[in-house]
């Protein structure tokens, strides 16, 4: 209870914050017999002289990224303002899409990041066309059983499309746009059918099953999912469970931290760098702080593990936003 009113009190005090530039560019403060803006603000809005100095002083630097100011009103000023000395009219797009869909926490670690790396410019720069790890066109071979076999039949039959790649490509599409239509506003890029049925299969029951044992304590779904669905997977690793030799194994490989260049924080999460419903494989698992693993799946980490703010955001890093964001 108190816990929600406070969030909901933030969230009133954010769309305060994000009119202050407005108000104080027309003055509307004199309409309400106040002399200055901080009178008005701290009248009207209980808001400290200093909270609308700041405010206004971050505006003034975004003045050429209006998107990005824009972000006070939904994420905050101080979380905006982690990244205001970094942005240019070039990057603000960017950055607006990392404030949005990152942590406090993570977008302070990619704000750290940026600020390292001003000095090496020409270095991320070579690495930009870089494909991420989640991009990479595969073929993927799938086994269907004999329900998923009925079931996807059924319905090319009533699609009446003789081709099966387009039937997956037709069903992955209606699949998106019905159950996620969140993320296919984030994901434009569905240019062919290269994420078939097996991304799709198993992101989405990871979405049931994750409701069925809320007590699992990995918000990013991707070590605590149950076996018990295991059944609707390929064939060969029926089960997103990571074992615990595994987990060990890949923990000793990193000296049981953080597995990101550079990063000494203890780990939290397991991350596959291959995705898990493309490969049905733990060999691929890497220990990541929480920051890190934003990282992953925000497209800021390029296959070489370099530094980038223009990886592209594939099916699974959008269920992992989603999913953060709760
Ligand atoms: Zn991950
Ligand atoms: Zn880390």
């Amino acid at each position: 209870m108190f816990v929600q009113i406070g969030r909901d009190r933030n969230g009133l005090t954010n769309k305060l914050k994000a009119m202050l530039p407005e108000i104080n560019r027309r003055q509307i403060y004199r309409e309400h017999n106040c002399d200055s803006i901080y009178e008005y603000a701290g009248k009207f809005g209980g808001l400290s002289c200093a909270v609308v100095e700041s405010v206004l002083k971050l505006e003034k630097k975004l003045e050429a990224m209006p998107e990005l100011f824009g972000l006070v009103e939904t994420e905050g000023s101080a979380k905006v303002a982690l990244i205001a000395n970094l942005a240019t009219p070039e990057n603000a797009p960017q950055l607006a899409d990392k404030v949005k869909n990152m942590s406090k926490r993570a977008v302070t670690e990619m704000a750290k990041e940026m600020r390292g790396r001003k000095n090496g410019e020409e270095s991320i720069r070579a690495t930009i066309s870089e494909k991420s790890p989640c991009q990479a066109s595969q073929k993927i071979t799938l086994h269907l059983d004999e329900e998923m076999q009925f079931l996807f039949l059924k319905l090319k039959q009533k699609l009446k499309i003789s081709s099966n790649k387009r039937t997956m490509k037709k069903i992955l599409q209606k699949m998106i746009k019905q159950e996620f239509p969140k993320i296919s506003e984030d994901f434009p890029g569905k240019k062919s059918a290269k994420i078939p049925s097996v991304s799709e299969k198993s992101t989405r029951i990871p979405t049931a099953a994750k409701k069925a044992t809320p007590a699992q304590k990995s918000r990013t779904g991707e070590t605590s999912e149950s076996s018990k669905n295991a059944v609707y997977a390929a064939p060969k690793i029926a089960t997103r469970h990571i074992s615990a030799q595994e987990k060990r194994q890949s923990l000793q490989a990193h000296n049981y931290r953080c597995g990101y260049p550079g990063c000494n924080k203890p780990h939290s999460d397991f991350h596959h760098v291959q995705p898990f419903s493309r490969t049905f494989s733990h060999e691929n698992i890497v220990p990541l702080c929480k920051e890190h693993h934003e990282f992953m799946h925000n497209g800021l980490v390029t296959e070489k593990w370099n530094f980038t703010l223009d990886g592209k955001i594939g099916f699974e890093d959008a269920i992992y936003r989603e999913k953060r964001r709760g």
